[in-house]
């Protein structure tokens, strides 16, 4: 909390909505086949339709209807089976046509609503007003040249979904909170990538006050063009206080488009409502309608996976973990299917878990890794876990040196392996009470002080003994043989 000013008690209680971008991961733009690929050369993605020439028409992708759909049932909306896109007019440098293809009117998704678990365990519904289609416009790059200003049309018709919720947020943290589930079923339904650095993930965020106890909603600003979870909870903490102080001092808030600036944490005006645009929306005549048929709409309602609160649910339930532990599985689908795959071939279900939220995550994080460029697949994460519950290797010598082997040589027999290179325990009786022999010889004194009663000295020889057999020893086992021997 260095630079960033909590919000602290006080007579004031903040209302939030948010209108959150998301770039559709689809292979071609919204309205032609250019590619909708991030990080292409300047200007390597571009077709008539995306320069605007004169007479370029605009074609629908019906991939993108399919994901809206998709995103709109998730949300529990109502899915307008007619609906229709708008021309939003304004000039800009990166917009060639002079106008964005939207949806204004009458948007594809309506009235839905999304739970959410606060950190102290209460829940909170957030509504949905609306999710509607639209065309991303292109980049004016203003750094490349002392003299000129530079565009790039590459994301010019990239296709977007605007997912606009009700101002039902009352706390950065529901805002936080809201975005991360937000992001997580955008991936889990395979709409986006969910990726807020690169920016297919953003959100403009509609700030005013109100006093405690109050009903009628206050002058909201908005703060355009966050990029992250982070920066959305700093704006939302600064315009709090801001206008707080403002009415405190008996001023009014002016209704604004604001921008944060990330280093200060500060915001500051765009434009204010007397400057805002007159978009002039009206139909595209370009565009026809979409009508959605009930066989689509059921044939897409038929194949909506379970989604990640139902699994978050289901995993708490079946293995007791904790709501934490559980949306690390629904945070990355990967893992999820990884988990699955592994959950098939495990004897301790529980064991397998313990696992992939302990010491496989640490080591995917300290080697940055994801599940996917793991070495370890599904079946020999299995087989290692059951050798551990078999006891037939300590889990130790299993995460220091089965595991790293594993990776070294990819898609070999585990338990081959851990034969090969003699990681296994010891279960020749003959070997252990030899090495006991020599601990016990090696260490008389200590043995004299057992024999008087100081039977701590025990786990010392228990330690020596286990070194001996280079950590390759079920210490139960060897306490036992001690025991035998110490008689
Ligand atoms: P506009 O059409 O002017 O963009 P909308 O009614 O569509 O306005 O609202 C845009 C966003 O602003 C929505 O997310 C909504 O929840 C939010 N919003 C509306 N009124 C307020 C308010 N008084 N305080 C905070 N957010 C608000
Ligand atoms: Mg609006």
């Amino acid at each position: 909390m260095s630079t960033e000013t909590a919000i602290s008690p006080t007579a004031f209680e903040l209302v939030s909505g948010l209108e959150i971008h998301v770039q559709l991961n689809t292979k071609s733009k919204i309205f032609s086949s250019d590619s909708a690929a991030f990080g292409a050369k300047p200007n390597a993605h571009i077709s008539p339709v995306s320069l605007a020439l004169p007479g370029a028409l605009p074609k629908m992708n019906k991939e993108v209807v399919g994901k809206a759909i998709r995103m709109g049932l998730a949300l529990h909306c109502t899915i307008n089976q007619t609906n229709y896109f708008d021309r939003k007019s304004y000039f800009y440098a990166d917009l060639p046509k002079g106008y964005q293809i939207t949806q204004d009117n009458k948007p594809i998704c309506q009235n839905g609503y999304i739970d959410l678990v606060l950190s102290d365990g209460t829940e909170k519904r957030i509504g949905i007003n609306r999710i509607h289609m639209e065309e991303d416009a292109g980049k004016s790059l203003h750094d490349q040249d002392d003299r000129y200003s530079f565009v790039d049309l590459n994301r010019a018709g990239v296709p977007l979904i605007e997912i606009v919720t009700e101002p039902d947020i009352r706390s950065a943290e529901e805002a936080s909170v809201l975005l991360t589930e937000m992001r997580k079923l955008v991936r889990h339904l395979d709409v986006g990538d969910g990726n807020m650095e690169e920016g297919s993930f953003r959100c403009d965020a509609n700030i005013s006050i109100r006093e405690n106890g109050t009903t009628e909603f206050g002058t909201r600003c908005e703060v355009k063009n966050l990029n992250s979870i982070r920066n959305v909870r700093r704006a939302m903490e600064f315009e709090f206080n801001r206008q707080q102080e403002i009415i405190t001092r008996g001023g009014t808030i002016i209704q604004s488009t604001l921008t944060f600036d990330a280093d200060q944490g500060t915001t500051a005006p765009m434009r204010t409502k007397e400057m805002a645009n007159d978009y002039r929306y009206f139909p595209d005549p370009d565009l026809p309608p979409i009508y959605i048929s009930d066989e689509w709409l059921a044939a897409l309602k038929a194949e909506m996976p379970a989604l990640p609160h139902e699994i978050t649910a289901k995993l708490m339930t079946d293995f007791g973990i904790n709501n934490s532990e559980a949306s690390i599985f629904t945070e990355d689908k990967e893992l999820l299917n990884y988990l699955n795959a592994a959950l098939a071939l495990v004897k301790n279900s529980k064991n397998l878990i313990n696992w992939l939220t302990g010491p496989i995550r640490a080591l995917l994080n300290e080697k940055h890794l994801t599940i996917t460029t793991f070495k370890v697949n599904p079946a020999q994460l299995a087989a290692v876990v059951n050798l551990v519950e078999e006891k037939k290797i300590t889990q130790q010598i299993a995460l220091q040196q089965l595991l790293p082997a594993i990776q070294l040589s990819p898609d070999t027999d585990v338990v081959e392996l851990a034969g090969r290179l003699n990681l296994l325990i010891i279960e020749n009786d003959d070997e252990l009470s030899a090495f006991a022999d020599q601990v016990l010889e090696k260490f008389k004194p200590q043995v004299a002080a057992y024999k008087t009663g100081k039977k701590g000295v025990l786990g010392l020889f228990v330690g020596e003994v286990m070194k001996l057999a280079r950590g390759k020893a079920d210490p139960g086992k060897i306490n036992e043989v001690l025991l035998e021997k110490l008689k």
